[in-house]
């Protein structure tokens, strides 16, 4: 999703790889859940987001769909988000005692906070989001061990094609009708999240073969 904003005015000006030191070690969020409240569909699922609940929780996209995520348009393209309880005004993973019932299955976005990332130059760098954590003491940790994200580089290749797929395609939107861009978000949600990956094989190479297809299908 696209921030029409201005990186001084919400990060402490630096740009992080994934072997420097950050300030954003909040101690496991001990005691604190309120980034998991009030988030309505922010919380963006990517592909390997929804591969991860798909697999970890044995389950299929659809039963996901019941009550688990949710499916909104965002710069004319259909993505998938966590859903919140609307009681609770909280995500549906986080539980009475304000832990996450999947940490091990959180997606991507959830690992990073409160990191973000920084697009450019056709890669990404992370930046420390300075008004988004509510702890005010937060120590220094390694970015690479912060996010917790197993073959960090096989995923950053993954983030950086998805992430240039989907400019490719928000560039090639405005010329559609409501009818072809319908067809289309029906492709897309049908080729990178609805068909099930081979839980056997690589994530990573089943997706770039998806990739490749459709950027041939959709001539991107
Ligand atoms: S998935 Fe877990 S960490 Fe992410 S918003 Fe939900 S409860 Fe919080
Ligand atoms: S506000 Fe900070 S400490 Fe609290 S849940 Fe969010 S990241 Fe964790």
């Amino acid at each position: 999703m696209k921030r029409n904003i201005k990186m001084k005015d919400i990060s402490d000006g630096r740009l992080y790889g994934p072997d420097d030191m950050v300030r954003a070690g909040c101690d496991d969020c001990a005691g604190c859940s309120k980034c998991c409240h009030v988030v309505g569909d922010t919380i963006k699922l990517d592909p390997y987001d929804v591969y991860r609940l798909v697999s970890g929780l044995h389950v299929s996209f659809e039963v996901l769909l019941q009550d688990r995520i949710e499916l909104h348009v965002v710069d004319g393209i259909i993505r998938p988000n966590l859903k919140m309880d609307e009681k609770k005004n909280a995500c549906t993973f986080l539980n009475d005692y304000g832990r996450c019932t999947i940490h091990e299955l959180r997606p991507g976005f959830c690992r990073m906070f409160p990191l973000g990332r920084y697009f450019e130059n056709g890669g990404f760098k992370y930046f420390l989001q300075i008004h988004e954590c509510y702890r005010e003491m937060r120590r220094l940790v390694r970015v690479r061990k912060f996010i917790d994200t197993p073959d960090l580089e096989a995923n950053t290749v993954f983030v950086n094609h998805w992430h240039d797929f989907l400019e490719a395609l928000e560039d090639n939107l405005a010329g559609l009708s409501p009818e072809e861009n319908s067809q289309l978000n029906l492709y897309l949600l049908k080729t990178f999240y609805v068909t099930p990956y081979d839980e056997t094989k690589d994530f990573y190479a089943q997706f770039e073969e998806r990739l490749a297809e459709s950027r041939k299908a959709l001539a991107l």
